[in-house]
This record gives structure tokens, C-alpha cells and sequence, in this order.
């Protein structure tokens, strides 16, 4: 099988532009609002009124024309939130006290700060020498959006922001995307399942289901751990074929050039299209990517798959980097790169690496600075040093050495 080892930023692109191609979810759901955080929004959520629906005060004060500030204005009641002015429309030289968030009274213009006004007896006196131009501390109706507007696209993902938008316009429930399904099938003849009772020194439980099933379902995936496929052609035949009725199928271990890693050999039998089989970074290297004719399905539909090395810092690293975005896009979102700060280094690297680094990190925001530290391991097999971090520092590829102070790109997790 012809090799085709991509630098990072090569894959990171084929990535995308495979992304940039795959269908939105065919189906979707309506869900209430209180479920809908992490969904991806399905139809777009339009405003169902001029927001806001009234001229509306910005500050406790009292409403009147601009124009009159230096006359003494006679008060002719109050309204509050909630309320409207229930009088005519306010004459030069009258004043209504009015609080945030009401609706202004016809005839004003403006608002005066309570805290800038001294009123006795009835009658309004604005501080000497303060100045109020017409529209100061009021939002015009419609000014933040007119009633049809678009307000939240389709793709857009529900966090805090846009669940008070749709609240805003009065929606209970939102239709959202389908969760994307994908399918994880850790690889190995070393590995157990949790719970197993007898555990040989020279056998390993089998964590990266779990961490891809993790982290799959944080990017909005429905995931299925499948039975572990022990290092044959059998197994990898057997849950190949399974995962290939899925949108998405993530392979752990067996894509390194040992004499039992399979699964590249045995996902081309099922006439895979690779569009790479290796990435210039450190860890995850041999990581593959490709699409299978998806199974029980039209001709043209494809089950997306990774093969991703076993190592599971590795695995994770891989995540973070090709498999999240593509699950997003399968998810139905439009926002789908990976997440790139920079930082500066706490502490110097050594560098001269050939491939892109990608080494757990621990991330320190204070206020006025920004610093990342590449926590100690043992390597890609490390999860505890992994755990320690929150970050991943990325050392590109060349460069001899990183100095302290020095500003250096770090991947969110
Ligand atoms: P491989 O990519 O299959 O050569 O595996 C590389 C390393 O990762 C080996 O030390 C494996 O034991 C370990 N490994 C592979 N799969 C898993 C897994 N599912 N959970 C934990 N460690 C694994
Ligand atoms: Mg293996």
C-alpha cells in the first residue's frame, strides 16, 4: 500500500477540507432548552419581535427632552419596568421619572442619571453644567435587532450566549442536530477490559476506549465502545465491518509498523480510501485517516475513520487535532478547527525535532500574563503526566531550542 505521510499543517487541511464536504445530519430532534447546551442548532433562530420591543432606558433616572436640561422640569409621576406610561405624550418642561429597563415615555428623548438630578418639591433640577444629548441612556426599539432577523445561524453550537438568545425571543425548544455516531475499537492482545478479574503483569487495562468515548461525547458525539479486536485479521475484519454502519469509526493501536499492526491492511480489504497514513508530529505519528462505503447505506455515503496509535497520550493528541473537528462537522457545526492560543514559555525546551511537538502542558492565566510549562514524562505512553497538564504546547518542527520568556503556540483541550 502506497505511504502517504503528511506534515502537520498538510493534515490538519485535509482534515478540514474533508469537513467542508461532509452532509449536516439528515435528522433532528426538539429538544427544551435546558437540554440543548453542547447541541448544535438545526434551524436558525429568528427574532420574533423588534428587539428591544420598546425605546427602552438604559439607567434609573428620568426620562425628558434633551433640549430641556438647565429649565427646572415639573415630575409628573413614575414607571417602572414592566409598565408604560400611561399619560400623553411629555411636553417641553415635563420630566417622568422612570427605572432601568422601562419603556420610555412618548415625547422624551432622553434619560438623566438620578444620581445627577436634585428634585424638591416636585420639580427636576439637572446638576450645573452637565450636558445630555437626544438618545443618551436609551436603546431605540428594534436597535438590536428587527423582528425576522436571523439571530443564530444553523451549525451554531448552544452555549450560555446563545440559549439566553433563543430565551430571549421566548423559545422553550430548539431543533437540534442529530448526535453524529461513532464507533471506537481499541486494538491489542495486551489489553483487558475493566472489571476483568485477573490481570497478568504483562497485560494493561484498556483506557483509550474510554478517553475517546470521553472525549467524543464532549464534542456533542454519540459514542459506542465496541469489543476490544485482539491483533488478527478476524477481529479487525468483525468490528471493521460493524464500525463501518457509523458515521464515524476511531481505531486505537495497531497502525505502527510492528509485525502485528493490522489494521491499516485490513481496513484497505474493505476498500478504504486513505487520504493520509502518517503525520509529521510527536506523539502520533502513524495516525491514518479515510473513508469506507459506510454499510446498509446509499452507494456514496462513507464511514469517516481514524486509525489512531495506541500510545493514548497519542490518542488523545490525535483527537484534539483531526478526529474532533471532523465529528464536529459530522455534528452539524460550522465552527470546527482546533483552538490555538499562545503563551509564553515558563520554562526552556530543548527543540531540533523533526516533526511538529505536541507535549503535555500546564496552561497558567494570571491577568497580566499568559505562561505555559511542559509538565515532565515519560513519554506517549505517560496518561498520569498527561492528566497533569491542560494543555498541549506545540514545538514546531527545525527549530534548535525554545527560550524561556519565548512565545510559543499551545493546543486547548
Ligand atoms: P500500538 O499503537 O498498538 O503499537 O500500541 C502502542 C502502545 O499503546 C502499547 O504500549 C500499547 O500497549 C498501548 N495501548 C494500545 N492500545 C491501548 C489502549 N486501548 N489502552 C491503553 N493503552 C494502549
Ligand atoms: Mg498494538
Amino acid at each position: 500500500m502506497a505511504e502517504r505521510v503528511l506534515t502537520f499543517a498538510e493534515a490538519l487541511q485535509t482534515v478540514l477540507a474533508q469537513a467542508r464536504v461532509v452532509p449536516a445530519p439528515g435528522e433532528y430532534e426538539s429538544v427544551p432548552l435546558q437540554d440543548a447546551t453542547g447541541r448544535v442548532l438545526a434551524a436558525a433562530v429568528r427574532a420574533e419581535r423588534d428587539q428591544p420591543p420598546f425605546d427602552r432606558a438604559t439607567r434609573d433616572g428620568f426620562a425628558l427632552r434633551a433640549a430641556d436640561v438647565g429649565e427646572e422640569l415639573k415630575v409628573l409621576g413614575s414607571v417602572r419596568a414592566g409598565e408604560a406610561w400611561p399619560g400623553s405624550v411629555l411636553e417641553p418642561g415635563e420630566a417622568v421619572e422612570i427605572m432601568t429597563g422601562a419603556p420610555m415615555p412618548a415625547g422624551a428623548d432622553a434619560v438623566v442619571m438620578v444620581e445627577h438630578t436634585a428634585l424638591a418639591n416636585g420639580l427636576l433640577k439637572v446638576e450645573a453644567g452637565r450636558t445630555l444629548h437626544a438618545g443618551e441612556n436609551v436603546v431605540p426599539r428594534g436597535a438590536e435587532a428587527r423582528k425576522g432577523d436571523s439571530l443564530l445561524p444553523v451549525g451554531r453550537v448552544l452555549g450560555a450566549a446563545e440559549i439566553a438568545v433563543a430565551a430571549s425571543c421566548g423559545c422553550a425548544q430548539l431543533p437540534v442536530f442529530a448526535r453524529p455516531k461513532l464507533a471506537i475499537v481499541a486494538t491489542g492482545d495486551e489489553l483487558v477490559e475493566l472489571g476483568s478479574a485477573d490481570l497478568s503483569a504483562a497485560q494493561i487495562y484498556n483506557s483509550n476506549s474510554h478517553a475517546l468515548a470521553a472525549l467524543a461525547r464532549a464534542e456533542g458525539g454519540f459514542a459506542g465502545r465496541l469489543p476490544i479486536a485482539r491483533d488478527n485479521r478476524h477481529d479487525l475484519r468483525e468490528r471493521i465491518a460493524q464500525g463501518s454502519m457509523w458515521d464515524l469509526l476511531v481505531l486505537s493501536g495497531g497502525v505502527s509498523m510492528g509485525r502485528f499492526d493490522l489494521v491499516e491492511e485490513v481496513l484497505a480489504e474493505f476498500g478504504a480510501e486513505f487520504f493520509f497514513t502518517g503525520a509529521l508530529i510527536q506523539p502520533g505519528k502513524p495516525i491514518v485517516f479515510g473513508r469506507l462505503p459506510k454499510q446498509g447505506s446509499q452507494p456514496g455515503e462513507w464511514t469517516y475513520f481514524f486509525g489512531l496509535p495506541g500510545n493514548p497520550v497519542s490518542t488523545q493528541v490525535c483527537f484534539h487535532l483531526f478526529v474532533a473537528p471532523l465529528l464536529r462537522a459530522l455534528a452539524g457545526r460550522t465552527e470546527i478547527a482546533p483552538v490555538f492560543v499562545e503563551a509564553r514559555l515558563a520554562e526552556s525546551v530543548k527543540g531540533g525535532a523533526k516533526v511538529t511537538r505536541f507535549l503535555p502542558a500546564e496552561l497558567t492565566s494570571a491577568w497580566d500574563s499568559v505562561t505555559v510549562r511542559v509538565v515532565g514524562w515519560q513519554g506517549s505512553g505517560d496518561v498520569t503526566a498527561n492528566a497533569c497538564g491542560n494543555c498541549y504546547c506545540v514545538l514546531p518542527a527545525g527549530v534548535e531550542a525554545f527560550a524561556k520568556g519565548e512565545t510559543v503556540r499551545v493546543l486547548m483541550r
